[in-house]
């Protein structure tokens, strides 16, 4: 045992030097900790779809069941995404969630010598894909709590290999419009990757939704990913896809798992996909609940960032004393059996972000806010 310090300094050092992840405290566990019925705890915490998986995935996952013993075949899921997307097969990337991609992405381009550039406050997968390959991260300070794009493109080197952009950006609920995005896709030098994580796209107003998918036939460095986590529904299943020039996509399918995505994931994401009243539902949904947790807000005193995705992050004041109140407002209302996300690990220690629940879900969030602000 006395070995195993010498044991793990043999790991390079940038990869001992990874925070790891910090994921939303799962309901099971606060349940154990405080003693509360599972059944009474809100978590929104995960940016989930509250509505759970909906009733054409489950049947797709039900059907499937018995090919267990079979290796998985993403033929089908492929080609319903390149229908439904109007790409050719070969541009697009099965992942085992899109944070599969991202790693794939960094897998493919990034390495020790290289660097990446992403933005302060962005998605926290950015700087794990980087680190992981020993790459250097360069973070652009935030605008608004948004990407700055011309710092980011001016924070370009002749060493940058991948940039990453979420758009809408979690956790802070920012977006790029296409007037904005495009130009700096123009002026990126084409040598470098850009990545377009569009996890939220289906949350956006389809009015405001970039045509990313129609850039990638323009910008042949563009790599855009999306996933089933989020609007469909499979956070647990773990599936997503990037869509890229079918070059780039061989590139990235060369240090992909082969069998990366499972047969249950593709049959339910393969549903899931066509399944076009949940999606609009689960919209529809969100716009409402979105409007509801603002009017709470507004009523407790409480700012937010105004937020294009499925959450929105709001601003605990610090209350006369100097000292973050965030912290303390999350385990209050862990304690009132609500769970939500600090945002301390990035670099907002007085926002907390909430996922959009169903309409009783964000009453019990409103009613626990305010008796947590209060104590
Ligand atoms: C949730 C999320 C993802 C993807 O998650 P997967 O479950 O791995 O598909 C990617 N990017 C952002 C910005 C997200 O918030």
């Amino acid at each position: 045992m006395s070995n195993i310090t010498d044991l793990c300094e043999i790991s390079p050092a940038y990869v001992r030097a990874i925070a790891p992840y910090q994921p939303g405290k799962p309901i099971t566990e606060l349940a154990r900790e405080f003693g509360l019925d599972e059944r009474s705890i809100v978590k929104l915490a995960s940016n989930e779809n509250p509505r759970g998986i909906s009733p054409k995935a489950l049947a797709a996952v039900k059907a499937a069941l018995p090919e267990l013993a079979r290796y998985p075949d993403g033929f089908e899921l492929s080609r319903a995404l390149s229908q439904r997307l109007g790409v050719a097969m070969e541009q697009i990337v099965l992942g085992n969630g899109s944070n599969d991609v991202l790693e794939l992405a960094g897998m493919a381009f990034l390495a020790p010598g290289c660097s990446a550039v992403y933005s302060q406050h962005a998605f926290a997968v950015y700087p794990l894909a980087t680190q992981a390959r020993g790459a250097q991260s360069i973070v652009v300070p935030a605008k608004n709590f948004g990407h700055d794009l011309d710092a980011m493109l001016a924070a370009i080197r002749s060493d940058t290999h991948v940039v990453f952009i979420a758009n809408p950006n979690n956790p802070t609920g920012t977006m790029l419009a296409a007037a904005e995005l495009e130009p700096f896709l123009e002026r990126v030098p084409k040598n470098v990757v850009v990545v377009v994580d569009e996890a939220y796209n289906e949350y956006l107003d389809p009015a405001l939704r970039c045509p990313s998918i129609d850039w990638v036939g323009r910008f042949p460095n563009l790599i855009v990913t999306r996933t089933f986590s989020k609007v469909y529904g499979l956070a647990g299943l773990r599936v997503g896809y990037g869509v890229c020039h079918p070059e780039l996509a061989a590139l990235l399918n060369r240090v992909r798992q082969p069998f990366n995505v499972n047969n249950l994931a593709i049959a339910a994401a393969t549903a899931a996909l066509s399944d076009d009243a949940f999606v609009r539902e689960s919209y529809e949904l969100n716009v409402a609940g979105m409007a509801q947790l603002c009017d709470g807000c507004k009523r407790l005193g409480i700012g937010w960032i105004p937020s294009y995705g499925n959450f929105i992050t709001v601003e605990i004041p610090r209350a006369g004393t100097q000292q973050s109140q965030a912290g303390a407002v999350f385990q209050k209302l862990l304690r009132l059996g609500v769970i939500v996300r600090p945002l301390a690990g990035y670099a907002m220690p007085d926002h907390l972000r909430v996922t959009i629940g169903l309409a009783d879900e964000n009453v019990r969030f409103l009613e626990a806010l305010e008796a947590a602000l209060k104590a």
